[in-house]
């Protein structure tokens, strides 16, 4: 089975519309091809992924959402705190310069 082919079944697939062979021949192809394996966890997501996300509990969504905004705040804390670091260490040199 080649690409072209792959990605014509997908929505079948998804379906469960493909006989067991297609499937097999199928499922063989996408698990040796990234571009059709990212094609159909695309195609997934459109058609039923969504319904499942949908029911996703949303508390475990905002958590997640919290972790990385945590993240990203440590990440600036960092990031200041090595420049106010570099500023003292900037401070000294000069200090020592100028003596
Ligand atoms: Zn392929």
């Amino acid at each position: 089975m080649n690409c072209k082919e792959t990605q014509r079944l997908m929505r079948l697939f998804l379906e469960n519309q493909l006989d067991a062979d297609t499937a097999r021949e199928f499922i063989m192809h996408v698990r040796s091809c990234k571009e059709c394996m990212d094609e159909l966890t695309i195609e997934y997501l459109i058609s039923g992924g969504i319904q499942e996300l949908e029911n996703t509990d949303d508390i475990d969504v905002q958590m997640e959402l919290e972790k990385r905004l945590v993240v990203a705040n440590q990440v600036k804390a960092h990031r200041s705190q090595l420049k106010a670091g570099l500023f003292v260490i900037a401070m000294m040199v000069a200090c020592v310069f100028f003596m």
